[in-house]
């Protein structure tokens, strides 16, 4: 049985299901350096460390991790590193499995099936950046705001440096 390795986390592989919940499993890398930042973003107690069967499950990586191959398999990309609902403190974010399950009905063929998994994969996808895109929308406010601070500073700066002119 796999675990998840961040410790808020209860998911583990007999209770969830790839097809069933949309969750997978991803082993800790090989790569040195790649594991140790795995080890760091799982921020486990004392000095664990992961061995050779820790996973951390899906639930913990952006979309943005994934890619979907040509016949629409999820994979993992290289360079990913676990960064969503990892501690308690952070405030949890809406993941795959809260999305309602895939309906399946008795008539459906395999690739009708198939192309639900492929449908509920877009979707989760599609929900991962609507939520960046706010982020970026509310972070843009929060520019045009400091921009417009910082014209009305340089018209003061102007101003100041006009009058000081007309004094010397
Ligand atoms: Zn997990």
């Amino acid at each position: 049985m796999v675990t998840c390795a961040v410790s808020t986390c209860k998911n583990t592989s007999a209770k969830i299901s790839k097809n069933k919940d949309g969750i997978t499993f991803h082993r800790f890398p090989r790569d040195e350096d790649r594991r140790r930042k795995w080890e760091v973003a799982v921020n486990r107690e004392g000095d664990w460390s992961a061995t050779s069967s820790s996973a951390v499950c899906s639930e913990h990586f952006d979309a943005k991790d994934f890619y979907l191959t040509e016949s629409g398999l999820r994979r993992l990309s290289l360079c990913a590193v676990p960064s969503i609902n990892i501690s308690p403190c952070q405030p949890s974010e809406p993941t795959i499995c809260k999305l309602d399950p895939i309906q399946i009905s008795s008539t459906d063929t395999p690739e009708v099936i198939e192309l639900k998994h492929k449908v509920r994969r877009l979707e989760v996808i599609a929900e991962n950046r609507r939520r960046r895109l706010n982020l970026m929308w509310q972070s843009k406010r929060r520019l045009r705001k400091k921009v417009d601070r910082m014209k009305t500073l340089i018209k003061h700066l102007i101003q100041h440096k006009r009058e000081k002119g007309i004094d010397r």
